[in-house]
């Protein structure tokens, strides 16, 4: 048995590839695969369509906000983002653009930010973490937000720091939230946000795919020097056809939209989530040889990373691992150590093959 920790592209439902692998050459009697088809076909119209609808269900999504399916990941959304918003209610430019840096992602969101605005960080996770890093959500009575920002930028789940946002923010702007990692984990009230964005490659599908789900009221002011297949308004009137989609990635989206459905939609996955959470923390917070450094009501559900005490045997760990069908444990190269992210796709079964071993290697390695 094989069980995939990756943090990205990450591990798929089964399930899901199985029924891809039978599609591939003929999908559905169309004596073609979905890579082949127009866009602009019934076929690939159905399969766009009826992706859209299942993740509007699933999240709850209000008729007032768009679902755009984009490309250029969450890296070029870190770009659209003000592209699309600085322009909002035609404030003065510079336009003033709220954030909070809790980890690696947010620190790329708010370099590219500045190339279109001023950038107010409101709060840096840092000042306010007991060890001084990325270890923890600052709380929302620390932040120092502008009266007049655009929209103010979190961060939902920091994928390579491991810190995760257990509450939604109270603000008067539009929050913009990065959610690449863990979209469909837990449910959430999209009316709460102006814009949620993310990368598909997490928790959703393959590379390649970006979900954007903008509430329409923002749509419409984008800087003159928007790309047009950046500017949400066009993407939108355009139903995620101005330019050719990523047609392949949306139609295996859309195979993961009807799993998660099959499951019992996102609040049933979100139980197992906590399970799955629970395991592993509960585990690495008893033993001897592992630790995760995250202030306990900001650890992530989804990217779970930590530390041997004893360094030197960091190597051994992941070659073992690897024997036992344990892939893709290493940690990020900024962080250090290990990370095991255990996004939907991810049985409990996984969790529970992990901790085995790791306990064992504990007893054999650790006296
Ligand atoms: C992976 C990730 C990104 C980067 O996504 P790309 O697809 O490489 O642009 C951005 N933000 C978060 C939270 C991520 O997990």
């Amino acid at each position: 048995m094989i069980y995939n920790f990756s943090a990205g592209p990450a591990v798929l439902p089964k399930e899901v590839l199985q029924q891809a692998a039978a599609e591939m050459l003929d999908w559905h009697g169309s004596g073609m695969s979905v890579m082949e088809m127009s866009h602009r076909g019934t076929e690939f119209m159905s399969i766009l369509a009826n992706a859209q609808q299942d993740l509007r269900e699933l999240l709850a999504v209000p008729s007032n906000y768009k679902i755009l399916f984009m490309q250029g990941g969450a890296i070029a959304e870190n770009a659209i983002v003000p592209l699309n918003l600085a322009g909002l209610g035609n404030r003065a430019q510079p336009a003033t653009l709220d954030y909070i840096c809790t980890g690696s992602w947010s620190v790329k969101s708010i370099k590219e930010a500045a190339k279109y605005g001023t950038v107010n960080v409101a709060a840096d996770a840092r000042t306010f973490s007991p060890d001084g890093k990325f270890s923890s959500i600052p709380a929302p009575s620390n932040w120092q937000l502008s009266s007049d920002a655009a929209y103010l930028h979190i961060c939902t789940n920091e994928t390579i720091d491991g810190v995760e946002y257990g509450f939604t923010p109270n603000v008067s702007m539009p929050i913009v939230a990065d959610m690449s990692s863990h979209i469909l984990s837990r449910v959430i009230s999209v009316s709460d946000y102006g814009v949620i964005y993310g990368g598909a490659q997490k928790n959703i599908g393959p590379a390649g795919l970006t979900i954007v789900i903008v509430r329409e009221d923002l749509l419409g002011y984008a800087l003159p020097a928007c790309p047009s297949a950046f500017n949400w308004k066009t993407v939108a009137d355009n139903d995620s056809m101005f330019n050719t989609p990523p047609t392949y990635a949306i139609y295996i989206a859309g195979l993961v939209f009807q799993w998660i459905k099959r499951q019992g939609g996102v609040a049933a996955l979100e139980k197992i989530n906590v399970a799955k959470a629970a395991l592993l923390y509960d585990y690495l917070d008893n033993s001897r040889l592992y630790e995760n450094r995250i202030v306990k009501d900001c650890r992530s559900r989804m990217n779970v990373p930590f530390f041997l005490r004893d360094e030197s045997l960091n190597a051994i760990f992941l070659s073992e691992a690897k024997a036992r069908g344990l892939l893709q444990l290493k940690g990020h190269s900024s962080v250090g150590g290990m990370r095991a992210s255990i996004y939907n796709a991810m049985p409990i079964e996984g969790v529970q093959a992990l901790v085995a071993f790791m306990d064992e290697f504990e007893r054999q390695y650790f006296k």
